[in-house]
């Protein structure tokens, strides 16, 4: 960058203060560094705090038909790269504060995928949110990193005070002993997770079906094929809406353009496609905001058509919240 004559008098006209400012703390230079994964921002009369929960590396074993030419090219030009272990993708969750009630939508890994993740707690503590002060965490489906959080190193509740809202339809399927036995054994260890993560929470679920308010102004609403029970949830206030699509989209940058590509994870690779299509569709056609577990960080933007298919257009940062 070339230094023009504005830069050159402002950094002139600058340099004395700077010389007389103590010299600044780094936070490298202290014990423990400030957590940043966090978003405040407001719709309606609602507060939502995005939650970086950390990142995985979804490995090209697990992409169906991965073309490492073809998916480098398209992560360059959203300004990302492939790494060794695959496409870097966030886990996110968010906080919503509505008509005086808390809200976690997911809970995060917690311990249960590997040290890149599990940074939930220090993001609500960043915010002083304390567990006990949450009144419902609505998941949108029981894989690990979504519900791993909900329990400590001992199985017991992380969340002591609030109800779980799960889908009926997934709190079934990974209920169902006869599904678990017939899944090759490589998979039975998600059904115990999700059995374990849940089941301090048995005396106080709500298992939604369909379309259904869990809260006045959050409605769940199913998006299936990721997993038989996969939900959204959609935060009206007013004239706002946000959705939280959970897995609807898993690499932003490269579903958008092709919304036909899966993930090994999705429980019926067909159904994911379509329901992917038809949410784009509706989210574009309505200008609806929406907000994701795996959409790049902090995850609010809107749908687009596009000329060959849709595209994310990411939210501004909301100032002053
Ligand atoms: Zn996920």
């Amino acid at each position: 960058m070339s230094i023009t004559r504005r830069n050159f008098l402002f950094s002139a006209a600058a340099a004395p203060a700077l010389a007389a400012a103590p010299a600044p703390v780094l936070a490298s230079q202290t014990s423990e560094k400030p957590f940043q994964g966090t978003y405040r921002f407001t719709v309606g009369d609602a507060t939502v705090i995005a939650l970086l929960d950390g990142y995985l590396d979804a490995a090209p074993a697990i992409i169906p038909g991965f073309d490492e030419a073809s998916v480098s090219v398209a992560l360059e030009r959203a300004q990302q790269k492939l790494y060794p272990a695959g496409v870097r993708i966030p886990v996110n969750a968010f906080l919503v504060e509505i008509g005086g009630r808390r809200v976690l939508i997911d809970a995060g890994t917690s311990s249960f995928l590997g040290d890149t993740m599990g940074d939930l707690s220090k993001a609500l503590n960043a915010h002083n949110i304390s567990p006990a002060s949450i009144d419902m965490v609505a998941l949108t489906h029981i894989h690990p990193d979504h519900s791993g959080g909900l329990i400590d190193a001992n199985g017991q509740a992380v969340f002591v005070n609030a109800q779980l809202a799960v889908g009926q339809t997934e709190y079934g399927f990974w209920h169902d002993d006869a599904i678990m036995a017939s899944v090759p054994e490589s998979s039975r260890g998600f059904f115990q997770i999700a059995r374990n993560t849940v089941a301090p929470y048995a005396d106080r679920m709500i298992l939604h079906n369909g379309e259904q308010d869990i809260l006045p102004g959050l409605t769940s609403l199913p998006l299936p094929g990721h997993t038989p029970g996969h939900a959204g949830y959609l935060l009206q206030t007013g004239n706002d809406q946000l959705l939280f699509w959970g897995d609807l989209v898993h690499m932003t940058a490269l579903q958008f353009d092709n919304p036909s590509l899966t993930i090994a994870f999705d429980t019926d690779a067909t159904q994911t496609v379509d329901t992917r299509l038809s949410m784009f569709d509706r989210a574009s056609a309505d200008n609806l905001l929406v907000t994701g577990a795996h959409l790049d960080f902090p995850g609010l933007g809107k749908v687009r058509k596009s000329a060959n298919g849709y595209a994310y257009q990411p939210a501004p940062w909301q100032y002053g919240t």
